[in-house]
């Protein structure tokens, strides 16, 4: 199968399974396991922060994260369709306590105005303390796209003026930085915690990692431990991490390129409404007229490509690294029977 579903289901390289096989392992715990001690580090050092933390999930650093910035009662500023609100089992309320002020951004993105205009006042009793502005980068529901950098600055302002602590979900953060040519430590000298996942299009099978202060990752340290996340002999994991972070970067690329190829034919079909602009490896569009959402799923599916319809109108497709140029050429000649 062609497999557009997601950038998760990618598979671990040769190479990467010898690293993993070759990994010194130890209770990391106990603090000993000295390949989650090298990624670790080495992904503090990379983003300029002070220290990280491997967890198993994004959806575990982004919880942890939000759980060391807020206390009970406290609210979250984001945009309406960030993963940490929809997409994390209503984490927000189950885990921290916390409500949320939702704001209706650009395809994923808000901007410094948005953010000043959603704080609440904090003499009113009325109101919930606002304590931390968390923005996703790429944004994942706005179909891969990615902020400018001087929004995120201005962002980061009204943050400071405010005394509001300020997080980054970069679960696709490096095809951000490839598309948008930035560096990791831009994004480490602007936020107080970012999420990063190696999950996705990275290419590793489990793994993600929270960069922030180090008295925020010794907190975050003990709330993993809490939420269930002390793990043992993960230095496997982490060194199947370390690979994809040596190794695999710069190929997003490529998976950009293959996105644009895709949101290029469908432009011509006639049951293909709004793409979204494509800038990285996500590709949302509205299906209509002659086909539905699900229809051109089940009908990709007959010819093994997988998609999915993520509403009655839309469906998404994400390029990755198990979807090589030929595969491409496949879905095109596919797609432009259909
Ligand atoms: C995938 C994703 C996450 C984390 O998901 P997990 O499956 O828990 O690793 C977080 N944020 C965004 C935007 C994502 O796309």
């Amino acid at each position: 199968m062609i497999d557009f579903r997601s950038d998760t289901v990618t598979k671990p390289t040769a190479p990467m399974l010898d690293a993993m096989f070759h990994a010194q392992v130890g209770d990391d715990v106990f603090g000993e396991d000295t390949s989650i001690n090298a990624l670790e580090e080495k992904v503090a050092n990379m983003f300029g922060m002070e220290a990280a933390i491997f967890c198993p999930s994004g959806t575990m650093t982004n919880q942890i994260a939000i759980k060391c910035h807020t206390q009970p009662g406290d609210e979250i500023i984001c945009d309406r369709l960030s993963h940490i609100y929809q997409y994390e089992g209503g984490g927000i309320g189950f885990n921290s306590g916390c409500s949320v002020h939702l704001i209706d951004g650009n395809y994923g993105r808000i901007n410094a105005g948005q953010v000043e205009a959603a704080i609440n006042n904090k003499n009113d009793v009325h109101k919930a303390y606002s304590k931390l502005v968390s923005l996703e980068n790429t944004a994942n529901r706005g179909g891969g796209s990615c902020y400018n950098f001087e929004d995120i600055l201005e962002i980061k302002k009204v943050c400071d003026a405010n005394d509001l602590f300020f997080h980054l979900d970069g679960a696709r953060l490096f095809n951000a930085l490839v598309a948008k040519n930035e560096t990791p430590k831009q994004y480490g000298e602007v936020f107080d915690s970012i999420s990063i996942c190696i999950s996705k299009g990275l290419g590793a099978p489990v793994g993600s990692l929270l960069l922030g202060s180090k008295n925020f990752i010794s907190k975050a340290r003990r709330i993993r431990k809490v939420f269930g996340g002390g793990m043992r002999q993960a230095g496997y994991l982490a060194a199947a991490c370390i690979y994809a972070l040596d190794n695999h970067v710069q190929r997003l690329k490529e998976d950009h390129e293959h996105a644009f190829q895709i949101a290029n034919i469908l432009k011509k079909k006639d049951f293909v409404g709004e793409i979204f602009t494509v800038e990285t490896n996500i590709i949302i569009f509205e299906v209509k007229g002659r086909m539905t959402a699900a229809e051109m799923e089940a009908r990709l599916q007959k010819n093994n490509i997988g998609v999915i319809a993520i509403s009655k109108t839309q469906v998404r497709m994400v390029t990755h690294l198990d979807v090589s140029a030929s595969m491409i050429n496949e879905t095109i000649q596919v797609l432009n029977d259909l």
